[in-house]
């Protein structure tokens, strides 16, 4: 963005801040939070706001990555098998265009990366691709929900919405933090069991991922917003819903701290060799760090010490072991605009033919509502140990994972109500099948 336009967008940034501060922020409690207000006004009292000008931050959010020995690679690689290969080096894909795979990697998963025969094309280090990415939008990103911002919110539709909602702790991070789980189901409440099918969303596997928690939220707003409506009212009162938006709230909150964006993807453990994070999104027991992971602990792809190793996939997996009555879960994901179904680890197509064709199916469906590719998971890279196919394999789930739209993992906040609006709809969808999915066969 030239500076002359940056300046404009400063400018209106302040001026938007100062009236969503007086127009919404704390909201009185009683008050009904309105899906508008979410989408065009959203809460915006990130505390960077009230110290620091975009401008400062956002030097501050490059300088910070002086130090860190990440670089923005880009490998030639012709399929899935070779993407395959590159996950296990520890390379962080983040983009597939034809025959080039871009991400993150460190010296370490470079070295791998030549030694098994890729050419590196193309290479900066986090600091440089960071100076040119982080330009274009507030780097505060006021309009995204932190962890304080996103457990406010989610009391608040808890505490405005008695009759249907309910918010409880579905387990704590490794730092100690509240994994909230916000319920909707119009008898039981907390974590009372039901008999009703049930459907989970779940958002912010990994850290810098934050508009997943915005979609999550929204989705929350929405249904809330709409529980009147016949067709909301009929599945708020015949299913029971959960969303969690922030799994790796430790993960998210360590990506933003002090305005600086780190690109993490992982959680917060510190690994035995001082490295940071296992990739949740890799720790889950099924055929676990079998393929598109890497055992090295400083990998992007660190599948753990061992299956569930980490306090955050434990608290999913108690939670979905102990409800057998779920039937459809959705685990948000970004960047790629994708809609996701199993086997993500393994490399051929689901054996239970008519599980395929419902998830197909459901894909298909969701996809069209979002503008995205409904694809096999592992059409693009095998990885193993991977949320949908534990959900699936385990619990028979018909569970999907999306990776929403944009071009960045910090896409700023004028994408955040066109992917809620999407998704909102593709998560209408899955309810409406989540009582019996197999009525798609007849
Ligand atoms: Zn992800």
């Amino acid at each position: 963005m030239k500076k002359h336009a940056f300046t404009t967008v400063l400018l209106l940034t302040a001026l938007y801040s100062t009236t969503v501060f007086a127009a919404i922020r704390p909201a009185a409690p009683g008050s009904a939070l309105s899906f508008s207000q979410l989408l065009n006004q959203l809460p915006a009292n990130h505390p960077l706001d009230l110290n620091l000008s975009e401008a400062d931050t956002n030097i501050s959010a490059v300088e910070a990555l002086r130090s860190d020995d990440r670089y923005w690679i880009t490998v030639s690689a012709a399929d899935k098998y070779e993407r395959t290969a590159l996950l296990e080096t520890g390379m962080d894909i983040v983009e597939i265009n034809a025959s080039r795979t871009s991400g993150f990697a460190r010296k370490e998963a470079m070295d791998l990366i030549l030694e098994k025969g890729f050419s590196i094309e193309s290479r900066v280090t986090i600091y440089e691709y960071a100076k040119k990415h982080l330009k274009d939008f507030p780097p505060t990103d006021a309009a995204y929900h932190n962890y304080t911002e996103t457990t406010g919110l989610l009391r608040e539709l808890a505490a405005n919405n008695p009759d249907i909602a309910s918010l409880f702790s579905a387990g704590k991070t490794l730092e100690g933090r509240d994994i909230w789980c916000l319920r909707l189901n119009s008898t039981e409440k907390g974590e009372k069991t039901s008999s009703k099918p049930g459907a989970f969303f779940v958002g912010s596997h990994h850290a810098r991922e934050h508009l997943t928690n915005e979609v999550a939220l929204g989705l929350a707003v929405y249904l809330l917003e709409h529980k009147n409506d016949a067709e909301i009212s009929k599945y708020l009162e015949t299913l029971d819903i959960y969303i969690i938006p922030m799994l790796n709230a430790d993960g998210a909150e360590y990506d933003i701290a002090a305005g600086k964006y780190r690109w993490h993807r992982k959680n917060t453990r510190v690994n035995p060799d001082k490295s940071m994070g296992v990739d949740l999104n890799r720790n889950y027991d099924s055929l676990w760090c079998r393929g598109g992971a890497s055992h090295s602990p400083s990998a992007e792809t660190y599948c753990g010490p061992s299956a569930f190793s980490e306090p955050e996939t434990v608290a999913v997996k108690k939670f979905v072991e102990t409800r057998k009555n779920l039937k459809t879960l959705m685990s948000y994901h970004s960047y790629s605009s994708l809609l996701l179904y199993p086997w993500a680890g393994k490399d051929t197509p689901l054996e239970n033919e008519n599980d395929r064709k419902v998830f197909a199916e459901m894909a298909r469906t969701m996809a069209d509502f979002t503008g995205y590719t409904p694809q096999q998971s592992s059409d693009l890279y095998v990885a193993t140990g991977d949320t949908t196919d534990w959900a699936y394999a385990t619990s028979g789930i018909f569970a999907f994972t999306t990776e929403l739209e944009g071009n960045s993992f910090y896409p700023g906040a004028a994408l955040i109500s066109r992917a809620v609006a999407g998704n909102v709809k593709a998560a209408v969808y899955m309810l409406s099948v989540t009582e019996d999915p197999y009525k798609l066969l007849r």
